[in-house]
C-alpha cells in the first residue's frame, strides 16, 4: 500500500488527486489535505462582484470527495520535509511516498502600505461580498480596478472585471467611470503585442483607460500614488494585491524567499524525488523569459501529469505524461460575450490567439466551470 499527500484542494490539487484516485490501486491512499471546506472558482468571484450571479451557487464541499475513495482532511499544512517526504497536519507528522504540492499563492495586501485600510481585496474570495456591496452602492465617480503587482493569478482577470463592472455601473445608469492601472507595460505581456492589443481595444471600445506601467507605492483615502509621482483618484478601488509563494514552502526549502518553487516545466518534479509541484506556487519561464500564467487550467493539466507520473512510478513503469503549456481560456468581455484565448506557452516563441468576442466564447467559459464541477463533484 503507497501512499500519495495531496497539499491544497484548490484547481491543481482536485485535479490531481482525482486522477490518482482513478489510476492507483484501491489499496493505495489518495490524501487530500486543504485548510478550507471548499471549492469555488476564481470566476465565480468576479460573477459574485458584479452581482451576476452569487458565489454560493460555484461552491462545492470537498468533503463530496470522500465518496469517490479521495481521504479529503481539513487541516493547515505547518510544515514540509520534502526530503524525508513528510508534512506536518495541524501538528502530527503524515509519512507519504509521493507528494503533489498544490498550495497556490496568497495575495499579500499588507506589503503596499494603505492597500488593505483603502481597497478591496477582490481576488480573495472573502471579500467577494464586500466589493459587491460597494459597487452596487457606488452612483457617481471613479471606479479604479488597479494591479498592485507581478505576476498575479489570472492574468485577464483584472480587464475582464473593469469590462463586466462597467456593464453593472451603466445598467442601472450610475454615473461612474472605470479606470485600470497596473505595473505591466501592455496589458497581457505573456501573450505580445498583437494579441494583446486585442485586449486593449476592447477596454478603449469600452472608454476604460489602462493606465500601463504604472507601478503603485501606496494608497491613501480615496488616492493612489503611482511610483512616477502621480496620483489616481477613486472613489472604489478593487484591487489585485501583489502574490506570494505560501510561507511554508519558503521553509521548507521548496522556494526561495520572494520567489516561487521551480520545478521542471514538463514534469513538473522538484529537486526532492518523489516531490512534485503544480500550479500558482511554481514559476515556469517561458522562452521569451516571462513566466507561464498563474490559471487553473494549467494547474489543472498539471495536476493531470504529475497524477499519471506517480501511478506509472508505483507500478514501477516509466513516467511519460508530460505537461505542454497548451490550453484554452476564457475571458467575458461584457454583454454575454467572451473572448477565446488559446495558447502554447511553451513554442518558441510562445504563441497565443485571442478570437472574439464571441456568444460562444461565453457559452465555453460557462462549460469551463460547469464541466469540472460535473466530473469532480458530480453536479
Ligand atoms: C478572479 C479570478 C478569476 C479567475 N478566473 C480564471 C479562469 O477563468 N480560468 C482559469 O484557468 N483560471 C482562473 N483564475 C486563476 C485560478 O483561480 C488559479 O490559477 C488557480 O486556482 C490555481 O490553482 P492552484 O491549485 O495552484 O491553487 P488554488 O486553486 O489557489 O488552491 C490552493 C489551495 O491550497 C490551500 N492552502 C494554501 N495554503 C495552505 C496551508 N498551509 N494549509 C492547508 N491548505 C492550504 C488553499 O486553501 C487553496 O484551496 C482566476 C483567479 C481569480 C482570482
Amino acid at each position: 500500500m503507497a501512499r500519495v499527500l495531496v497539499l491544497g484542494a484548490g484547481f491543481g490539487g482536485i485535479a490531481a488527486a482525482t486522477r490518482l484516485r482513478s489510476l492507483l490501486d484501491p489499496s493505495d491512499e489518495v490524501v487530500l489535505v486543504d485548510r478550507s471546506t471548499d471549492f469555488v472558482m476564481g470566476l465565480h468571484k468576479t460573477w459574485e462582484v458584479v452581482g451576476a450571479h452569487p458565489l454560493e451557487e460555484g461552491r462545492r464541499p470537498l468533503a463530496a470527495l470522500r465518496g469517490r475513495g479521495i481521504d479529503v482532511r481539513q487541516a493547515s499544512v505547518e510544515a514540509i520535509e520534502p526530503a524525508a517526504r513528510r508534512v506536518r497536519l495541524d501538528g502530527a507528522w503524515v509519512d507519504a511516498d509521493a507528494i503533489v504540492v498544490a498550495l497556490g499563492a496568497e495575495t499579500v495586501p499588507q506589503v503596499v502600505p494603505g492597500l488593505a485600510q483603502h481597497g478591496v481585496n477582490v481576488w480573495d474570495r472573502a471579500n467577494a461580498g464586500r466589493a459587491r456591496d460597494a459597487l452596487a452602492a457606488l452612483e457617481r465617480g471613479r471606479l479604479l480596478v488597479g494591479v498592485f503587482g507581478t505576476p498575479y493569478a489570472c492574468p485577464p482577470g483584472p480587464f475582464e472585471l473593469a469590462l463586466l463592472a462597467r456593464d453593472a455601473l451603466a445598467a442601472r445608469g450610475a454615473q461612474v467611470s472605470v479606470e485600470v492601472f497596473g505595473p505591466m507595460p501592455i496589458a497581457l505581456p505573456v501573450l505580445g503585442p498583437a494579441e494583446s492589443a486585442k485586449v486593449e481595444a476592447l477596454l478603449d471600445a469600452a472608454g476604460i483607460p489602462f493606465h500601463r506601467g504604472q507601478p503603485a507605492t501606496s494608497v491613501g483615502a480615496g488616492v493612489v500614488h503611482l511610483a512616477d509621482g502621480r496620483d489616481l483618484a477613486f472613489d472604489l478601488l478593487l484591487a489585485v494585491p501583489p502574490h506570494r509563494v505560501p510561507r511554508v514552502l519558503v521553509d521548507a526549502g521548496l522556494a526561495p524567499a520572494g520567489g516561487w518553487v521551480g520545478v521542471d516545466p514538463r514534469t513538473l518534479a522538484t529537486p526532492f524525488a518523489g516531490v512534485y509541484a503544480v500550479g500558482d506556487a511554481t514559476a515556469i519561464t517561458l522562452a521569451h523569459g516571462l513566466p507561464l500564467p498563474k490559471a487553473g487550467l494549467f494547474a489543472e493539466a498539471e495536476g493531470h501529469a504529475v497524477a499519471e507520473r506517480i501511478a506509472a512510478e508505483f507500478a514501477g513503469r516509466e513516467p511519460t505524461a508530460t505537461f505542454d503549456g497548451t490550453g484554452t481560456c476564457f475571458a467575458e468581455t461584457g454583454g454575454g460575450r467572451a473572448v477565446q484565448i488559446d495558447a502554447r506557452f511553451y513554442a518558441d516563441p510562445p504563441a497565443a490567439d485571442v478570437q472574439g468576442p464571441s456568444e460562444g466564447a461565453m457559452a465555453g467559459k460557462a462549460a469551463f466551470e460547469a464541466d469540472r464541477l460535473a466530473a469532480w463533484f458530480g453536479r
